[in-house]
């Protein structure tokens, strides 16, 4: 049987390193396409202790030249393309960046496996941002695309150009649609771990205040170790298709800085709204139905908002003492 070999873009983020895990502990090959891999950037996959299980490849993902060379080279059975800009508020700042890099990437790695090996499964990470404003929750694999900053635009324009190369040149190609999903990896700028890190520091007496721009939108929030099983579980049954991957619930911004502050001992007027901190659009509320993922990937998922939000607070504590 021939070697299970993926190659993963974006390896140096959260879902990167814990996806590389479980391939790993399937015996996969697995390659990282990074763009440049600074020590720094391999922080994930050194905290989970497999930094030397993966080959890491240099490349521009804006370069197919240097994309076929790759595929070609290491003979992928899977690609999973999660490299992004991914921050929603930077790509108001870095619109046409943001939408230059989250398009072409993607159309190249079509292109390339179109060329090279049409029986390559592909993974695409799309995002629930892409529904914006949502007439009817929960979402579904139906709802109407409505995006509502340069991130989920971006995201939208690569998930039909996926959808275009599956249903004209028949490519196993999956599109998660993954609602906020969070860990220790995450980048401090995001929301929980930034409230997660600030609350910390506020309790140490490092600091004074959390500075919040709009904590009155609402969320589907899960935990990234469990959301990345279910982009290996995509790429394992014989039809392509799209899911999403959410916990089927919802939570204010404001519940989550309060359940912590709750943990840490710190008092709610600690918290103070900033508006320069507000997006230019801002959807209200969302979240999923995850219930194809369950019933067609047998993609198990349990965990409450505050169950997330326990192992968080308990990871990130555990290294804050360090
Ligand atoms: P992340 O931690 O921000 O990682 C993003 C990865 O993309 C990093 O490896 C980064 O490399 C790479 N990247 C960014 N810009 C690049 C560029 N111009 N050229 C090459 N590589 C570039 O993101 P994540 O949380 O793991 O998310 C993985 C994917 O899922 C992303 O596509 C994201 O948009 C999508 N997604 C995430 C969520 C979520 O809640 N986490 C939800 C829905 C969809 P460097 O290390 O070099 O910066």
């Amino acid at each position: 049987m021939k070697q299970k070999t993926a190659l993963i873009t974006g390896i140096t983020g959260q879902d990167g390193a814990y996806l590389s895990k479980i391939l790993l502990s399937f015996n996969y090959k697995v390659y990282g396409l990074t763009r440049g891999a600074s020590s720094e950037s391999l922080n994930g996959l050194k905290y989970l202790g497999i930094s030397d299980e993966v080959t890491l490849i240099p490349c521009d993902l804006l370069d197919i030249s240097q994309l076929i060379k790759i595929i070609q080279q290491t003979s992928p059975t899977e690609i999973y393309n999660l490299a992004a800009q991914s921050s929603v508020s930077l790509s108001f700042q870095q619109p046409i960046g943001t939408f230059q890099f989250n398009t072409l990437s993607v159309f190249n790695l079509l292109e390339a496996i179109k060329l090279i090996d049409p029986s390559i499964r592909f993974y695409q990470a799309s995002s629930s941002e892409m529904y914006g404003r949502v007439n009817n929750l929960p979402i579904t694999e139906s709802s109407v695309l409505h995006p509502l900053s340069p991130y989920a635009i971006s995201k939208a324009a690569a998930h039909f150009t996926c959808i275009h190369y599956r249903e004209s040149y028949n490519l196993h190609i999956n599109c998660g649609i993954l609602f906020n999903h969070e860990s220790f990896l995450r980048q401090s700028s995001f929301f929980v771990k930034k409230v997660i890190q600030e609350s910390i520091s506020i309790s140490r007496g490092k600091s004074k205040v959390l500075k919040v721009g709009n904590i009155d939108v609402c969320r589907d929030f899960g935990y990234a170790p469990k959301y990345v099983e279910a982009m290996y579980l995509m790429l394992q049954k014989d039809q392509p298709a799209d899911y999403l991957i959410c916990s089927g619930k919802t939570i204010s911004l404001r519940e989550i800085i309060y359940y912590i502050f709750n943990q840490l001992n710190i008092p709610q007027h600690c918290c103070q709204i900033d508006s320069k901190l507000y997006r230019p659009a801002e959807i209200e509320n969302m979240f999923g139905d995850n219930t194809k993922a369950k019933l067609d990937l047998g993609w198990k998922y349990d965990l409450s908002m505050y169950q997330t939000l326990d192992l968080l607070l308990a990871e990130e504590l555990r290294n804050f003492s360090l």
